[in-house]
């Protein structure tokens, strides 16, 4: 039961129209790069190459698909099912990807295969040179902090965590994140995430109610802080591994660790229903 994973899959309610359900993943570079400067490519250009690739794609997905190009220093690799259509959104490393490259896309987006994640990671390894690095201060510029909350401030429950847990040695920032769009009711939720670049947590708004008990913000705030301590690596089956045992057993830890569990369990509708205002 430990490891149930608070994010991506986290809290999945039993999906009511099986059509509606988007299938997303992300894919994230190990490591960041080291800065090499790389010359702008003329938008014209990075048209035709996309959809290139795009063609590439389509005849070995059999399926319309759609890619953006990014120039992001962490996710490499996000892809979501909408109906027919594959929407990839890419690093421009890919715009170039030699055919097994291509191929590895198709079959990692397809079912998840582990042999096409290992050939990906190869790959995004060897071409590290072309991710921009930026420090986690730059990218936290970037971003508007709203740790305050109607209910529960989040910045005084870090700390209280980082000094109680942590020694006070965690340095990272905490936000509510943006309230996502949502048509209809939820059919999962994500209720808190880390992003390693900018050492950013992001608490999702409907925990900020007074109906939600501070123990269980505290725990999923609690949960963020164990990313910026163990990061994500590789399992021994080759898949990604973001929840590696040693944080789930450090999650244990947590003073309140059964009582979160248990009002979780009880009070998921309550939080999958919640209305948050942008
Ligand atoms: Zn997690």
């Amino acid at each position: 039961m430990s490891d149930r994973p608070v994010e991506s899959v986290a809290l999945m309610a039993r999906p009511k129209n099986q059509k509606s359900v988007v299938k997303k993943r992300s894919y994230t570079a190990g490591r960041v790069a080291r800065q090499l400067p790389i010359a702008p490519e003329p938008n014209r250009l990075l048209k035709v190459w996309r959809r290139v690739l795009e063609r590439r794609l389509r005849t070995r997905l059999r399926a319309k698909v759609a890619v953006e190009i990014h120039d992001n220093t962490h996710t490499m690799l996000t892809f979501q099912r909408q109906r027919a259509l594959w929407r990839l959104r890419l690093h421009h490393m890919f715009l170039a990807a030699p055919d097994d490259v291509v191929q590895a896309l198709a079959s990692f987006v397809r079912n998840g295969d582990p042999d096409a994640s290992v050939h990906l990671d190869r790959y995004i390894e060897r071409n590290r040179a072309y991710i921009r690095r930026l420090s986690p201060a730059q990218m936290r510029k970037r971003i508007r902090l709203e740790p305050e909350g109607q209910h529960h401030d989040l910045e005084r429950i870090f700390a209280r965590l980082n000094e109680r847990y942590f020694e006070s040695r965690i340095d990272a920032a905490i936000t509510y994140g943006p309230a996502p769009r949502v048509k209809g009711p939820r059919k999962s939720i994500k209720m808190g995430s880390y992003s390693a670049d900018s050492k950013v947590i992001r608490i999702h708004p409907a925990l900020d109610q007074p109906m939600v008990p501070r123990y269980f913000v505290e725990w999923i705030v609690f949960h963020e802080m164990l990313h910026h301590v163990y990061r994500t690596r590789r399992g021994d089956d080759g898949r990604r591994c973001i929840h590696p045992p040693e944080l789930m057993e450090h999650e244990k830890r947590f003073h309140d660790y059964s009582r979160a569990l248990a009002w979780e369990r009880e009070n998921l509708d309550l939080l999958l229903r919640a209305r948050v205002s942008p």
